[in-house]
């Protein structure tokens, strides 16, 4: 007998570990609506046996794939070709095979302005931001954040690791990066962007909760059926708005699909679908 599956476009994310992935869904959700035929798989790999899964997967026909936490700088060294925000980020989430070429791209930057801007309605230029981490993902977002016209801070934990992202993004509109023990001498912040892995680890995330007001708009990069950690603090503290990652993570997924089929699905189903209700301890995702 046929297996349908056989015939159909073959694409996976490879991470470590993928097991909670939303991607299959997302893509899925994705492929009916704009009537694609495709698969989605996840890929488990270490950094080990990241380069075999990735040429493994190429030469068994895969057509694309998503690449996330701890891979995104991993594969940037592996592409043979990047797009200019991979490039300058030197991180990439989206890779597209073109005959012999590994060609990697960065969504994280663009999924993230447009959940802000679009879904959100939120106006970024002239706001002052402060992003919390200075990991793979903050190295996708900066770019984009800086063209919008937002007043940058970057703390983490790891000072150095900030330092050294301010280095890689010198040609760009000057920010500034300081250390979590600095937080609380900065001016009040229009946006307050969670991008630490703290919470997802279960450890405790070090933050002043004088860095939360009442006109604070807290963005965790982190997204869970439940509040997360990070918005629990938030809210704790008076921060006046809070919001998870499901958009971002929609969007994200949104550009890689269009970069891989040519077609940009309408998120907005997708987002009333997969974002948890008012009630967050009220999981909305039925599929
Ligand atoms: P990385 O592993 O590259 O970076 C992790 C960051 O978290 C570093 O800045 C690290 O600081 C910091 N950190 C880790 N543990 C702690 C702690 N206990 N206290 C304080 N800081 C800590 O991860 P990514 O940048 O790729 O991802 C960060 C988060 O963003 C993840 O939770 C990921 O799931 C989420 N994400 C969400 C996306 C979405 O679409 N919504 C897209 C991409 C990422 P240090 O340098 O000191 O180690």
């Amino acid at each position: 007998m046929n297996d349908p599956e056989a015939s159909q476009d073959r694409y996976a994310l490879v991470g470590h570990p993928v097991d909670h992935s939303y991607s299959p869904l997302i893509h899925r959700l994705f492929a009916q609506q704009t009537d694609q035929s495709l698969t989605y798989e996840l890929i488990d790999a270490t950094a080990e046996e990241f380069e075999v899964a990735v040429r493994g997967f190429k030469a068994a026909g895969g057509k694309g794939l998503n690449i996330t936490v701890p891979h995104k700088e991993r594969a940037f060294h592996l592409c043979t070709d990047s797009s200019d925000d991979a490039r300058e980020a030197q991180v990439v989430n989206t890779i597209t095979f073109a005959g012999g070429a590994i060609i990697g791209h960065n969504t994280d930057g663009s999924g993230l302005i447009r959940d802000l801007t679009v879904n959100l309605e939120i106006e970024l230029a002239g706001k002052r931001l402060l992003i919390l981490g200075a990991g793979g993902a903050v190295r996708g977002i900066v770019s984009p954040l800086l063209e919008a016209g937002v007043e940058l801070t970057i703390a983490n934990r790891t000072v150095e690791r900030a330092v050294r992202l301010q280095a890689l993004f010198s040609g760009r509109p000057e920010f500034d990066v300081c250390g979590f023990d600095e937080l609380s001498e900065l001016a009040e912040q229009d946006i307050i962007i969670n991008a630490t892995s703290a919470g997802v680890r279960g450890e405790a995330a070090p933050f002043p909760g004088e860095i939360f007001m009442p006109n604070t708009l807290c963005y965790d990069l982190s997204y869970s059926l439940r509040d997360t950690p990070f918005v629990i603090l938030a809210r704790t503290h008076g921060a006046g708005r809070t919001e998870q990652g499901w958009g971002m993570l929609i969007e994200q997924a949104a550009d890689a699909f269009e970069i891989w089929r040519g077609v940009r699905p309408d998120t907005a189903p997708i987002l009333v679908k997969m974002r948890p209700g008012q009630d967050a301890n009220e999981p909305s995702v039925t599929d």
